[in-house]
Parts: C-alpha cells; structure tokens; sequence
C-alpha cells in the first residue's frame, strides 16, 4: 500500500517497513500522565494544531542529540554503527487511513527509554502545567495548553491512538502503542529504521490533520526553528 514517488530516493519518503513480533507488555500511565492526558484531551479546539509544534520539536532534539552523539571524539562516538543516514524530519498525511505520521531520523529509544519517556511526566514543562491545572481545578478554564509545552502528550489531542516506532542504532527495535486511555503496550519489532516514527491516528473531528494543506500552514508557522530539513510528503519545506 505503500505510494512510491518519483523522489522516493532522493527524499527518502516515509514507507511501512515495520512488523511486530513476540508478546506485547501492557503498562499503566503514571497518575499525573493521565491527568495530563486528560486534560489535552478535552483541549479547545483552537489550541489543537499545537501538537505538530510539540512533535517537531521532540524529532529536532533527536535529531541535535544524534548529531552530538556522532562528533567525532565524544565518548560512545566510535560505538555508532549505523550513522550514514541523513538526518531529517518526515511529515506524511494519509486522508484515507486518516493519519499523520511523523519520522526522524535521530537519536531514537531503547525499550527501556519508551517506557520511561513516554510513560512518565518526563519534563519540567509538562510538571508545571499540571500543576497549574491542579490549581485551576474546577475553574472549567483550560485555555492554556498552548503556552505549556506539553510535550508528546499533545499527540492525544488529536488522535484516538497513537504509535511510536523507534530503535536506537545498533540496537534493537520497538513499537509503543497506546489509546491514551490509561495504559500503553510494548512489543519488539522489525524492520524499524533508525530513529523514531510516530503514527496518529486522528479522531473524526480532527481529520483536518490528515490534509496536506492544513498541515502545510500549521507547519510553516514553526518551521523556523527547525535546524535539520523538514518535508511534508516527500517536499522540502
Ligand atoms: P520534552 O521534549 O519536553 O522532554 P516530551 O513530552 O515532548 O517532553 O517528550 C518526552 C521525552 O520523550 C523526551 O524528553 C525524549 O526523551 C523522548 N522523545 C519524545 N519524542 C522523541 C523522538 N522523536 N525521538 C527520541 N526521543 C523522543
Ligand atoms: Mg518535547
């Protein structure tokens, strides 16, 4: 199913090459994870679009610790084996299957990383944001999301259920999967390219999010803070 352009090598477009194997593990978020996740989930419609920020913020870092990682002469340089890769950001939208999906070609999570990244409140940013909310409690105002960085967790603004594929090189790869409802699988996978891709599944009221020229104007917004090159269905930006 996968659509083979004509720059496909050139750019290197997104492409499904990923299969699960073995046994799925099943966590629980922490209880300020679900808080937060209970809260962008009810996000106005307005602050939305800010998860494309969030998640291109978090590709950049990968990518900026990737490239750190590779100068020549920091310890663990010489143990990078798989480090001829261009360095990139992909975006691609999917109006059938109704995705967005979101590959970098950085530093990546260990298992271990998924777990605790991606199910803890892993930054000050995300702590702080709740605890105003905390504070605010019952005050119905929740108009700022958009000021917090939340973080990954934006993802769920958006989308019903949420997949990250991501290995580290030299090492294995995983799939994190979750429908922000209280808990998230893990479980081995091939064919995950080196780095991490995120796959949103949107909600019905959020397929906007699938269309290319939506997501065009929300990327152009913070693409100027991205320091490695950004596309959007295989198009530099
Ligand atoms: P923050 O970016 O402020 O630390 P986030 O909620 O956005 O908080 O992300 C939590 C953590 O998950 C990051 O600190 C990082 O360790 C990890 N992470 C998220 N996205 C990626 C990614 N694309 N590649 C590698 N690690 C990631
Ligand atoms: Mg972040």
């Amino acid at each position: 199913s996968t659509v083979v352009s004509p720059n496909e090598e050139e750019h290197n477009i997104i492409k499904d090459t990923e299969r699960v194997i073995g046994e799925s593990s099943k966590h629980e978020f922490q209880a300020e994870t679900r808080m937060l996740l209970d809260i962008v989930a009810r996000s106005l419609y307005s602050e939305k679009e800010v998860f494309i920020r969030e998640l291109i913020s978090n590709a950049s870092d990968a990518l900026e610790k990737f490239r750190y990682l590779t100068v020549a002469g920091n310890e663990g340089a010489d143990k990078i084996v798989e480090f001829d890769r261009p360095l990139e950001i992909h975006i691609s939208t999917d109006k059938h299957k109704c995705t967005l999906t979101i590959q970098d070609t950085g530093i990546g999570m260990t298992k271990d990383e998924l777990l605790s990244n991606l199910g803890v409140i892993a930054k000050s940013g995300s702590k702080a944001f709740v605890e105003e909310m905390k504070a605010k409690q019952k005050s119905g105002d929740n108009n700022i999301i958009g000021q917090f960085g939340v973080g990954f967790y934006s993802a769920f603004m958006v989308a019903n259920k949420v997949e990250v594929y991501s290995r580290v090189a030299g090492k294995e790869g995983y799939k994190w999967a979750s429908d922000g409802m209280g808990t998230f699988e893990i479980q081995s996978a091939e064919g995950v390219q080196c780095g991490t891709k995120i796959v949103l599944h949107l909600k019905t009221d959020c397929r906007e999010f699938a269309d290319e020229d939506t997501v065009k104007e929300v990327i152009k917004k913070y693409s100027n803070f991205v320091g490695s090159p950004l596309y959007l269905n295989g198009q530099k930006f």
